[in-house]
């Protein structure tokens, strides 16, 4: 979707006060108003038990309401839902497998609350352990504490048993070689000049396009060197190009009223060592109040951070906002953070979960998607297990950072996981 600049000017003022913000500041475009009607809400005649969880749970969701439903405990359902893509390697967003930092090294950040006793868990920084989720758990059983990070993390979770293993795969692995060798033109990273795959420098009169376009051919040719599967280079270049995030949050509701949250993270590709996102921090990346709700994040970690997103959907929802209202609340934060200025907030995006204790729920996120065609989606179990699109605050697709131009059409197809 486009916008021509007298849209964003008029949408600028109408936008800043829906937010509430100084008229003076822009606002970015029209807010998304028809969708937040509520088809990604369910507000009306809430369900018990409840389970949301982001989209790459959808798997392991009906399991996890079905031990729900037979009495099994909020947090350990949400766990059972989490632990789902922390195991799987091809989910490189979340535990093994996952993207690593930039010295190859992959970091892994959770935290829980359990609301029943109201007590909380947290990891930040883990490595070589798988399921970090269960080690934030530990965390709020097992120590007097609520947080640890890095190498104390790591020998605290080989004393509660957990097994230390190696989370890069070759998959991933491959990838961040490639990243490695692609940021690379002041080093001795990538194949030299003898061999047969070298390329000279382009010239600096070469339009723009093109260079991108051989940039993105040479890429997914060392791809190929590096021996990633032919139907995963262009995706691979992708990752390269445009460092992604990707993160699992569960939010649980039982019959009974009774609530926890979860989320877990890889964080952000090629991120600096020691890195800590959202996800690990009580209160951005998940906060539940057993008298209230639950919420939860994913997303541009550092902007979360700044608004307190979790706690703020909570205590939102405490002050009489629906879950859907508070949520955008949220949202608008960090639109304010920015001043409305859509030459940054295109750049990033965010998406919210928020459970209330009768059972209402909603999911909320800045942009519609990545592209036309593809919303963002997330997934929900209150009987019925089903992926729901997720209402946006803004009309319009993020855009990926940093702002290289986009991989051309042609040499999309047969591709596969290019978000
Ligand atoms: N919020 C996560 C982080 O910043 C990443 C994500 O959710 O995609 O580490």
């Amino acid at each position: 979707m486009t916008f021509s600049r007298r849209d964003f000017v008029k949408s600028s003022v109408l936008g800043a006060v829906a937010a509430g913000v100084g008229a003076h500041t822009a606002f970015p475009d029209a807010l998304a108003e028809d969708s937040q009607q509520g088809h990604a809400s369910k507000e009306d005649s809430p369900k018990r038990p409840v389970i949301i969880c982001a989209h790459n749970g959808y798997a392991y969701t009906e399991a996890a309401y079905a031990f729900l439903k037979s009495g099994g405990d909020t947090l350990e359902a949400g766990i059972r839902v989490v632990k789902g893509p922390e195991d799987d390697p091809n989910d490189d967003s979340v535990g093994l497998g996952g993207l690593p930092n930039e010295e190859g090294v992959v970091e892994l950040d959770s935290c829980c609350m359990h609301g029943p006793t109201r007590r909380a868990g947290s990891v930040g920084g883990v490595r070589n352990i798988k399921n970090v989720s269960m080690v934030g758990r530990a965390v709020m059983e097992h120590t007097g504490h609520v947080m640890l990070v890095g190498e104390g993390a790591e020998k605290f979770a080989v004393a509660m048993g957990f097994p230390r293993e190696n989370l890069l795969t070759e998959r991933s692995r491959k990838i961040w070689l490639l990243w490695k060798e692609f940021n690379s033109d002041r080093d001795w990273w990538g194949p030299g000049m003898a061999d047969p795959h070298w390329h000279p420098p382009a010239p600096d009169s070469k339009p723009q396009a093109d260079l991108w376009r051989d940039r993105i051919q040479q890429l997914q040719q060392r791809a190929a060197d590096l021996g990633i599967e032919p139907e995963f280079q262009l995706a691979a270049v992708h990752r390269v190009l445009f460092p992604p995030t990707g993160t699992i949050h569960c939010s649980v509701l039982n019959d009974k009223g009774e609530m926890s949250g979860i989320t877990t993270t890889s964080g952000l590709a090629f991120k600096l060592p020691g890195r800590c996102g959202d996800s690990p921090i009580i209160g951005a990346g998940c906060y539940t109040d057993q008298d209230i709700g639950s919420a939860g994040a994913t997303g541009a970690g550092e902007e979360n951070i700044k608004v307190a997103g979790a706690h703020t959907i909570v205590e939102n929802m405490r002050h009489g906002m629906s879950p859907q209202e508070a949520a955008m609340d949220a949202l608008k934060r960090i639109v304010r953070n920015y001043n409305g200025d859509m030459t940054k907030l295109r750049y990033m995006d965010m998406t919210y979960y928020a459970l209330r204790k009768d059972g209402a729920y909603a999911c909320v996120c800045l942009w519609e998607g990545y592209s036309p065609g593809n919303p963002h989606k997330f997934t929900v179990h209150d009987g019925t297990l089903r992926s729901e699109v997720t209402t946006p605050l803004l009309k319009g697709y993020s855009q990926d950072w940093p702002p290289f131009p986009p991989i051309p059409d042609e040499l999309k197809k047969d591709s596969y996981y290019l978000k």
